[in-house]
């Protein structure tokens, strides 16, 4: 069985570790990323890539969660909503973060959706004028979205995109390959090989190419939330308490003119309640249904979807406490306490006001709860890692991934995961 030899194996190719990668890749470093899923393509922004790329997992409560599998991880399937990295990292963590994220928001191009784009969404114009007669301000959201290439109407982001408008990890992959990386995809991690308390390397779940390990100078693992607890606890390392999620109520209902039908989720949202740690947002009609639906609301939501065109959607999302944990077989505990169960019902209440002063009928109100798509603080910094995301007790090994989150940045990630990866590969030299 061939044994490849490189300088860094990276695990995982969602943002963190395609971030990471490219950036080490373009320092002259050689890097090996290894990926558990396919570049699955054909069926990218189609209802079907829900059965190939995204993978639905159930925790032992009920509660649902979404994550990518795939060349790219869950940034082929997120919404593509840019948040700038909490202040808190920085004292809590020792990472100065906003150098790094500046820098992203200018590779990528992030920014709002202009206003020509969003003209004609009458269902979103009449959710944003009920929430300011509210005293409730709905702002623009920043996008990991290029207008030009969107088509304003489609609002299938997280079926993938089609089109390229929105940026996925995939484009880092891609420079890592072009700057002389090697991918390996369909290729997962079981452990990490560890040698007097040092990394050496990875072994694979299965030969690739006739690959069964990637022996390595430093190992680097970004295999998500969900992912890289496992990874470390069949390396001996003992990881997966303290996980968070981000978990949203999507809250459905009727109006008496068009809805949110073709308008795209996630493009308005309203901050102000972010200290208290929730958030309310907008939401297409197709996604508000498909979440009653998955996570079989009540009969309500079904009697709903007869009347399509007039479907209204809002969600709200918490920043959790981290009070989950990862099974030893990989199974997700993830209770919710008293101030979890305060910030859903503030949350949801919120959604109605304004749904209910936008026309939606209260009677046609269904919720679906708690699902998640940003798991985290599995390998926290302070429990399991050192401030320089180093395994404690295993040199040369590394998270890179919202695993190392000591609590829920209590907003979308994926850019705070971009600037701790592009951080991280600057400590590395
Ligand atoms: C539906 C949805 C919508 C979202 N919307 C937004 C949004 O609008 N804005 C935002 O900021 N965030 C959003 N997110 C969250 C965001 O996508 C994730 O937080 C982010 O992708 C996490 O990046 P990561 O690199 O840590 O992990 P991931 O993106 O999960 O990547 C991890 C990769 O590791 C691979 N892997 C796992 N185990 C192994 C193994 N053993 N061996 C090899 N490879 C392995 C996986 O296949 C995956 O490709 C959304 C998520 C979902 C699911």
């Amino acid at each position: 069985m061939e044994r490849l030899e490189t300088e860094v194996a990276v695990v995982g190719t969602g943002p963190g570790g395609a971030c990471v990668a490219r950036e080490l890749a373009a320092r002259g470093q050689r890097v090996v990323l290894l990926e558990a899923g396919a570049r699955h393509e054909r069926l990218i922004g189609r209802a079907a890539s829900m059965g190939t790329v995204t993978r639905l997992v159930r925790t032992r409560q009920g509660g649902l969660m979404a994550r990518g599998v795939t060349v790219g991880g869950s940034s082929v399937v997120f919404n593509g909503n840019a948040y700038d990295p909490p202040a808190w990292l920085a004292g809590e963590c020792g990472m100065d973060l906003v150098p790094h994220a500046e820098a992203l928001k200018e590779e990528i191009g992030i920014r709002p959706l202009p206003e020509s784009h969003c003209a004609g969404w009458t269902g979103t114009q009449r959710l944003l004028e009920a929430a300011s007669g509210l005293g409730i301000e709905l702002k623009p959201q920043m996008k990991f979205i290029d207008p030009a290439k969107c088509d304003p109407r489609c609002d299938d982001c997280m079926l993938g995109c089609r089109r390229d408008a929105k940026w996925t990890a995939r484009r880092m992959v891609d420079q890592t390959v072009a700057l002389g990386g090697r991918l390996l995809d369909r290729a997962p991690v079981e452990s990490v090989i560890l040698e007097n308390g040092r990394a050496r390397g990875v072994r694979l779940k299965r030969s690739r190419h006739g690959i069964s390990q990637v022996r390595a100078d430093r190992v680097i693992l970004a295999a998500g939330g969900l992912g890289t607890p496992m990874i470390l606890r069949h390396s001996g390392v003992s990881a997966g308490n303290r996980f968070f999620v981000d978990p949203m109520c999507v809250v459905m209902g009727v109006g008496r003119e068009k809805g949110t039908w073709h308008e795209t989720t996630f493009s308005y949202a309203c901050e102000d309640f972010a200290d208290l740690g929730f958030l309310v947002s907008t939401v297409g009609a197709a996604p508000v249904l498909a979440s009653q639906l998955m996570r079989l609301s009540s009969f309500r939501a079904l009697f709903n979807s007869v009347h399509m065109s007039r479907i209204v959607g809002m969600f709200t999302k918490i920043g959790d406490e981290p009070g989950g944990r990862i099974t030893r077989n990989g199974k997700i505990d993830k209770p919710y306490g008293p101030r979890d169960q305060d910030l859903f019902a503030k949350g949801t209440r919120a959604c109605i006001q304004i749904m209910k002063a936008a026309g939606v009928d209260l009677a046609s109100i269904t919720v679906a709860k708690d699902i998640g798509g940003h798991p985290g603080g599995t390998a926290a910094v302070g429990q399991v890692l050192d401030a320089d995301l180093q395994v404690r007790g295993a040199k040369n090994l590394y998270v890179c991934d919202a695993s190392a989150f000591p609590r829920s940045p209590g907003r979308p990630p994926t850019l705070t995961i971009l600037a701790m990866a592009r951080w991280l590969a600057s400590t590395m030299g």
